[in-house]
């Protein structure tokens, strides 16, 4: 049940119980100080291709003593504000790097994790120092880090987010595309940027075995991702019809809850082990 809790990340407040001005600045102190004391945990979500487990997510969770669960829906919009983000990108990343470093030298798996990278964090290029700081301390290879990131992180100086996009690409890290088909996906910009995957957002694909103009929408991403070479994810698949769909529209890898919840590190070393055992299982039964 912990489990579940934690997953889907309830919002602690309820608009009634306090005034809009006192709680947010109670939440504003009280990340301020976890920054600076650290306390976030990350938790990890698989995402499957071939019912193995093709990669692996890293998102951030925070549960601080009086205010409970807090979303990163809602206090990752607010540390951008505070410019304290870049304290945040920056330790997610070595942590992951570290998590991901574990797991291959545990001989449990040996896949990418993507960590989620806020726009913000693309207007200086310290990004990029952590980036290599991050490989560096968890001895993690490159090809095994892929950034998430979203559509808005063009908006401000694309010309200089591009550039530091190539030069993150050439240490070897990937790229993937959040979020895709939310708000104001525009095909063209994907012609120019440098990376590696798209991530459909999850509105296209909840109820997608239901909506035909849906399943239209994510058939185009598909095979204009696939004329690019692309990666193609869906997130937020939640039942198997919405799995046997994407799979048949060629999805490469899907991720949701019908899969795996968000999992703490000792959840998702059971996890990994039932999985490799599953599959060893269905070898000898060949
Ligand atoms: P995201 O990267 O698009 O992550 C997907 C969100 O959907 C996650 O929420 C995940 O728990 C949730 N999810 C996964 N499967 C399902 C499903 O089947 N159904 C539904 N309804 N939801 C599902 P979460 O963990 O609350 O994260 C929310 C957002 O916060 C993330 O969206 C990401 O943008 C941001 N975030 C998380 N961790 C970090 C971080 O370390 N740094 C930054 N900058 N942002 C982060
Ligand atoms: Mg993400
Ligand atoms: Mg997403
Ligand atoms: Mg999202």
């Amino acid at each position: 049940a912990s489990k579940e809790k934690c997953g889907k990340n309830p919002q602690f407040y309820n608009d009634s119980m306090m005034d809009r001005f006192q709680e947010r600045l109670i939440i504003e102190n009280a990340l301020r100080k976890v920054v600076n004391q650290g306390g976030f945990k990350l938790f990890y979500q698989p995402k499957i291709q071939f019912d193995v487990v093709s990669s692996i997510e890293a998102l951030i969770r925070w549960n601080d003593p009086t205010l409970g669960n807090v979303s990163p829906e809602i206090f990752i919009p607010i540390a951008e504000e505070m410019g304290i983000i870049s304290k945040i990108d920056e330790w997610a990343l070595l942590e992951a790097c570290k998590q991901n470093k574990k797991w291959q030298d545990a001989h449990l798996l040996k896949v990418p994790i993507s960590v989620n990278i806020s726009a913000k964090n693309f207007q200086q290029d310290d990004l990029i120092l952590w980036i290599e700081k991050a490989l560096y301390e968890s001895g993690l290879s490159p090809q095994y880090l892929k950034l998430e990131i979203t559509e808005s992180t063009f908006i401000k100086h694309p010309k200089q987010v591009v550039k530091m996009l190539h030069y993150i690409k050439s240490l070897g890290v990937q790229i993937s595309i959040d979020d895709f088909g939310k708000g104001y996906s525009s095909f063209t910009h994907l012609l120019e940027l440098p990376v590696d995957e798209i991530k459909i957002d999850k509105k296209l694909i909840t109820g997608i075995d239901q909506n035909e103009k849906q399943e239209l929408l994510a058939k185009s991403i598909i095979d204009l991702g696939h004329g690019l070479q692309l990666n193609i994810v869906a997130e937020g698949v939640e039942n198997p019809n919405e799995r046997d769909l994407l799979i048949q529209l060629g999805c490469d890898e899907l991720q949701g809850y019908l899969f795996s919840f968000p999992l703490n590190p000792l959840e998702m070393k059971d996890f990994l082990y039932m999985n490799t055992k599953s599959q060893a299982k269905s070898f000898v039964n060949v």
